[in-house]
């Protein structure tokens, strides 16, 4: 993967001439799930920024005509030790995993799956969907629940609103708003509509560090403007955000959270500890759907108890083989 198109780290002083380094995630073009799938703008990981809090990865897509883009079609594919949230604006998307959830991902509702030990899922939007928009991120499970049996959790938030603006908090507690979905470390997520030329300023966790990602207008974010589709980076120790939105108003994902204060090894879809436990996580994926070099065809999946992503609906699409593991050994990150 490249990253040189990562923009220089910016400076800002606040008025209290402390200088706060803020990072502008720049995002990356990456086809999603194969050369037929519609292409996704990463913004996590990057060569400079591994983590936000404990959120791992972030993938924005859309707004896509799913007749040219082909929309979301994602195949049977594993996870371990994080766990994906998937959060909508437009369009549906229909989720199947081997934990035996069915579900359709709507705007302003997020699904949240754990993986845990170990969980496959497939992603394929719906044949009513024209248009695709929206983002997937993962959390990295902290060592101590890791292991978990894999779970999905489903929550629609009540929208929050004042003068200019609209906020859905999916994940954690932000201007009144809880979530009741559980973390297992302290994280937030919240999607904030503002109306043009709408400030807002929000009581902010020191502990947590930042991430804001502009899915449309443009915004100055604690005086620093942020572009469309990027992400900015706060680090931990502001005690308030404040949000100013363009003329054309905006709409953001905040993110954050505790760092997470352990480093990961992250390939593929998986999340581990060491380059070993990824190379054992593939072994076992493609000794699961038939073919050690992943050309067969998805298992019929046994019901056996051994299963790490396991069992599986039959007559589904054949599942994703993993790609070969690069030639030097995985870093641990973070
Ligand atoms: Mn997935």
């Amino acid at each position: 993967m490249s990253n040189t198109e990562v923009a220089p780290q910016e400076i800002l002083c606040e008025t209290d001439m402390t200088c706060v380094g803020v990072e502008i995630l720049v995002p990356r073009q990456v086809p999603l799930g194969g050369p037929r799938a519609m292409d996704v703008r990463r913004t996590l990981p990057q060569r400079q920024r591994s983590l936000i809090g404990a959120w791992c990865f972030l993938d924005h897509y859309g707004p896509d005509p799913v007749s040219d883009s082909g929309g979301m079609q994602v195949p049977r594919h594993p996870h371990t030790g994080l766990q994906t949230v998937s959060w909508l604006f437009t369009g549906e998307i229909e989720h199947r995993d081997s934990a035996g959830f069915h579900a359709t991902v709507r705007p302003g509702e997020v699904n949240l799956m754990t993986a845990g030990a170990g969980i496959s899922h497939s992603e394929f939007s719906t044949p009513d969907t024209a248009v695709l928009h929206g983002a997937q991120l993962w959390v990295a499970l902290p060592d101590a629940a890791r292991h978990m049996a894999p779970t999905f959790e489903h929550y629609r938030p009540e929208p929050v609103t004042g003068i200019g603006w609209t906020m859905r908090v999916f994940l954690g507690t932000l201007a009144g708003s809880a979530s009741p979905v559980a973390t297992h470390t302290p994280l937030l997520g919240a999607e904030i509509l503002l109306e043009a030329g709408a400030e807002l300023t929000l009581e902010s966790d020191v502990s947590f560090e930042h991430g804001l990602l502009v899915d449309s207008g443009n915004l100055v974010l604690n005086g620093h403007a942020v572009a469309k589709d990027h992400l900015a980076y706060l680090p931990a120790g502001h005690a308030s955000l404040t949000l100013a939105a363009g003329s054309d108003g905006a709409r953001v994902l905040l993110i954050g959270g505790e760092p997470l204060g352990e480093k990961i090894v992250m390939w593929w879809n998986f999340v581990g500890r060491s380059h070993d436990e990824i190379v054992a996580f593939r072994d076992q994926w493609q000794a699961e759907i038939g073919a050690p070099d992943g050309s067969g065809p998805a298992s019929a999946a046994g019901a056996g108890t051994d299963l790490r992503f396991g069992p599986f609906p039959p007559g589904q699409a054949a599942a994703l083989p993993a790609p070969a593991l690069p030639n030097a050994r995985i870093r641990p990150r973070g």
